[in-house]
């Protein structure tokens, strides 16, 4: 396992984080016993990276993590939480000041832990910019001055809303998702200009949440019927060339040395195992190239979330 260190902090991620949104039932109803061995696995391979949210599973992905993390030593592993978002809902967002003291309070006693190496704000581009501005930042910045937490930054899909905040705040680094993987690579164009002013970047999701694996997409799913037509074709592709698609997606997602760690997530350690594994392995360059021109014509129709104002 490789690591790399994130932006101007003193972290050093592996290059394969581990994601614990799966903790929480996000893709499927989970057996925590599975969980559990799967971040021990995670760890035991060499992934010093762990992230996680109290909104995953409402709450639950941070208690059955918290009761893996006990056996391990605190030194074992780099930690990051969030804070805003408790719902799928527009009201289930609050990103008051107080709110979000109170958010982190809750996470550590959940997670068992006395600090958090990272703290975000989860999915800025459902918020009015102005409360992300004048409220959340200031809170995450004053929270940083405490010592409360090592360091922050925020999340979200439209690749607007990191170059907005990056532009008022002195944010140490961001989490992007589903933006570096086969079917959409557009956060490469962020990638020089945080890399110039050493804002870290991390992205999650390379199976873009499902979408890039046998499996396929959760219901829940916000990819059009286009993008999921195309999956299915570079699957077909990838079977006939004996090459898991997850695999090709995988090796894709880690791929650029300006990305400090790529999230995968799973409650599954077989997953984890195949993961950590592919990715010491070259890529196919001719099924890439095959593969990236499936889904070529389609990158115009990625889909929407968030408010208009936060961009796409
Ligand atoms: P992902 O792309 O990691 O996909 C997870 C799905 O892929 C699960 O269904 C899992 O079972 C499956 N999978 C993983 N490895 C596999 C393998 N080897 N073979 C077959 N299937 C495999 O998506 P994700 O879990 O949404 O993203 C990873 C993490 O990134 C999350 O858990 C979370 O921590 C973070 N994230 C954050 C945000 C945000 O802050 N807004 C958004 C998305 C993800």
């Amino acid at each position: 396992m490789k690591y790399n260190q994130l932006g101007n902090t003193e972290l050093k991620l592996s290059t394969l984080g581990y994601g614990a949104s799966p903790l929480g039932g996000v893709f499927d109803d989970i057996n925590e016993q599975d969980g559990i061995n799967t971040v021990h696995a995670a760890i035991d391979a060499g992934i010093n990276y762990i992230d996680v949210s109290p909104y995953y599973g409402l709450t639950k992905a941070e208690t059955v993590l918290g009761k893996a993390l006990k056996s391990v030593p605190r030194d074992k592993y780099i930690i990051s939480t969030k804070a805003g978002r408790y719902g799928s809902e527009l009201s289930d967002f609050d990103m008051s000041g107080a709110r979000i003291r109170k958010s982190l309070d809750e996470s550590l006693s959940r997670l068992g832990v006395d600090e958090v190496d990272i703290l975000f704000l989860h999915d800025i581009e459902f918020v009015d910019p102005n409360i992300v501005k004048n409220e959340a930042i200031p809170c995450l910045e004053a929270l940083r001055q405490e010592g409360k937490v090592k360091y922050i930054g925020v999340t979200g899909y439209p690749i607007k809303i990191f170059r907005d905040v990056a532009s008022y705040a002195n944010i140490d680094c961001i989490l992007s998702y589903c933006r570096y993987a086969l079917h959409d690579d557009s956060l490469r164009n962020l990638l020089p200009e945080f890399k110039n002013n050493k804002t870290g970047v991390i992205n999650a999701s390379p199976t873009a949440m499902g979408l890039l694996t046998e499996r396929g997409a959760p219901s829940w799913h916000p990819a059009t019927n286009e993008l999921k037509a195309a999956c299915n074709k570079a699957l077909v592709l990838c079977n006939k060339a004996n090459i898991n698609l997850t695999q090709l997606a995988m090796q894709f997602a880690v791929s650029h040395s300006d990305i400090s760690s790529t999230l995968v997530g799973t409650a599954n350690p077989k997953n984890i195992l195949n993961n950590v594994d592919w990715i010491t392995k070259p890529i196919d360059e001719t099924l890439l190239a095959e593969v990236r021109a499936i889904f070529a014509p389609v990158n115009s129709t990625i889909w929407q979330t968030g408010l208009d104002i936060n961009g796409d």
